[in-house]
């Protein structure tokens, strides 16, 4: 199932080029009190709400997919999780263009670098606007394979990985490029884009030879296939469980491959994944 969050809150489930509004689904979560545990809600009881869904969305309204704003389908990480250099062209692009090394050690690999977090207050949704600031330095656009959480857990061994995943959708890692730390430069409000829905990992269940690509204005920047991740997603949850203990909605960025490239504001970026979908998120047209 194709599982959205638009409209401020609303829950639906895609078909085609509808959305069908299932947020009456919502009334069957528990009602929290401080302190609300870490991790999402919505994600957290998915697996037993996934039948209501369903029933609902026989009959639930129906709305033009084109019509609805898209938030993020995760709205309480507990962490936004990345890979760094994890796809072979993309380290032979950052060997080869200082403007994106800027001086770190390309002799590192991802083992030697381990993983890095983007703040939560970076997340938005496909139907949202990325916002530059600092005019004067490069911001690129890194597509990549985003994977849900579906559960608490930790030490999680690579063959029970794809056991702890809820589901999959695109996921864009804004980034300045510069000498700062990762956690800084690739944490501004709107630098991590998740969309355009969850698609749940029963009907995805094997996310390793999905091809996808981004364009920009039209014009072909990144194009690549998750069989081309050096740690790949069971590797990714079990060296990111090593260290965190995962919640429910955390999201795993698993890394971006060769073509990052410089926006501007007003850039229209067309992304699409193979069994995900597609969304066209826009650069806003002027800077912060
Ligand atoms: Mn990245």
């Amino acid at each position: 199932m194709k599982i959205c969050r638009f409209n401020d809150n609303r829950i639906g489930v895609v078909q085609g080029d509808i959305v069908r509004d299932v947020s009456v689904a919502l009334t069957f979560l528990p009602n929290l009190v401080w302190p609300v545990p870490l991790g999402d809600l919505l994600i957290e009881h998915l697996p037993g709400l996934l039948p209501t869904i369903q029933r609902l969305a026989k009959s639930a309204p129906s709305l033009p997919l084109s019509e609805v704003v898209l938030n993020s389908p995760v709205a309480n990480p507990s962490k936004i999780i990345n890979a760094p250099i994890n796809y072979q062209k993309h380290i032979a692009e950052t060997k080869a263009d200082q403007d994106i090394s800027h001086g770190r050690d390309m002799t590192k690999t991802i083992s030697d670098w381990g993983l890095f977090l983007k703040a939560n207050s970076s997340l938005i949704g496909a139907g949202d606007e990325v916002v530059l600031r600092y005019p004067e330095r490069r911001i690129d656009h890194e597509i990549e394979l985003a994977v849900i959480i579906g559960k608490k857990c930790h030490q999680i061994a690579r063959d029970d990985a794809l056991g702890v995943v809820a589901g999959y959708a695109i996921g864009l890692d804004i980034t300045v490029r510069g000498p700062e730390l990762q956690s800084f430069r690739k944490s501004a409000d709107t630098f991590a884009v998740c969309g355009p829905w969850i698609v749940t990992a029963d009907e995805l269940d094997d996310p390793s030879d999905l091809d996808f690509e981004l364009q920009v204005n039209g014009e072909l920047r990144q194009s690549a296939n998750t069989a081309q991740l050096i740690y790949d997603v069971p590797k990714l949850i079990e060296y990111a469980s090593s260290m965190y203990t995962l919640y429910a909605g955390d999201i795993i960025f698993t890394g971006t491959p060769e073509g990052v490239g410089p926006l501007q504001p007003g850039d229209i970026m067309d992304c699409s994944f193979d069994r995900i979908g597609s969304m066209q998120v826009q650069v806003a047209s002027s800077y912060v």
